[in-house]
């Protein structure tokens, strides 16, 4: 039983009332989450004892140690909150809530010209193939199997020598014509060029030839937190196989909607997209807050 429980139980007991901790005084620690606090970034956190935990109302994982992981979209509200319900069945799983705030950040806008019409704006026989991405890609990004925390290790960028192409969170204008917000970064490098997993995880899909991305792999690294690479040349993984940070999965190439060589480097928690540059951060400890 930890503090917190202690505490709460101690509060009900002297107060006769069901209320929690959080309600009756504020001398239980508070919560503490690291990483990047703003928009298009992820933050871990840890708790004991976590029954459940919201993120702005909606349930996110957390691990039996009690790890768990926050995203916040390119357009997420920039007032959080975090409710952790404890495991004590005999208080009727009592709850704490935390409110924080993120950092707005400002989005880049990129003018592409020179693309093939077919592939900005894709003719009707372009949809199926469409479909097979989309669904490919979602089934990849559903199953959730992997309950281990591969994520905990921290992340490596992908590519040793690289220049950014294409930001996270930009949009795009190609042909004139404005598209949805870029959802990864793009490291542009010579075609060939090794790829490596940026951590641990087991690979949910490799290859697929899409019409967007092209050569794809994505890497699931538990609790619903996803690493994608695409536009590949080749992939050198197949599904199932568990990857070791640092592995050589493939090669940059120029595969699907792609004007030069170049590594889309995505990351996803539980379906919101964020910058894949801020798991670089996951680990550092001077972005640390408590809330
Ligand atoms: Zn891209």
């Amino acid at each position: 039983m930890t503090y917190k429980a202690i505490c709460l139980t101690f509060s009900v007991a002297v107060l006769g009332l069901n209320i929690t901790a959080a309600q009756a005084q504020n001398d239980y620690p508070p919560l503490e989450i690291c990483g990047n606090k703003a928009q298009g970034g992820i933050m871990r956190g840890h708790i004991d004892n976590a029954y459940k935990i919201y993120q702005n109302e909606k349930e996110i994982s957390v691990s039996e140690a009690g790890d768990f992981l926050l995203a916040f979209g390119r357009d997420e509200a920039y007032q959080q909150s975090v409710r952790i319900s404890y495991n004590i069945p005999e208080e009727d799983y009592p709850s704490d809530s935390y409110t924080f705030s993120i950092t707005p950040t400002k989005w880049d806008i990129q003018k592409i010209n020179g693309v093939a019409q077919s592939k900005v704006t894709p003719g009707e026989s372009h949809r199926d193939e469409i479909l097979r991405e989309n669904q490919s890609v979602r089934k990849a990004l559903s199953e959730n199997n992997t309950t281990k925390s591969y994520w905990k290790q921290g992340f490596i960028e992908p590519l040793e020598k690289y220049r950014i192409s294409g930001e996270f969170g930009g949009q795009r204008i190609i042909n004139t014509i404005p598209k949805s917000p870029h959802r990864g970064l793009d490291m542009a490098a010579p075609l060939g060029t090794p790829i490596k997993a940026a951590a641990d995880g087991v690979v949910k899909l490799s290859g697929g030839n899409f019409f967007y991305s092209g050569n794809m792999v994505i890497i699931d690294h538990g609790q619903g937190l996803h690493t994608m690479y695409a536009h590949m040349k080749d992939t050198s993984v197949k599904v199932g196989d568990e990857v070791k940070q640092g592995q050589i999965i493939g090669t940059v190439g120029q595969t699907g909607r792609a004007t030069g060589a170049h590594l889309h480097w995505g990351a996803s928690l539980n379906d919101t997209r964020f910058n894949p540059s801020s798991l670089l951060k996951l680990n550092d400890n001077s972005l640390c807050y408590k809330i």
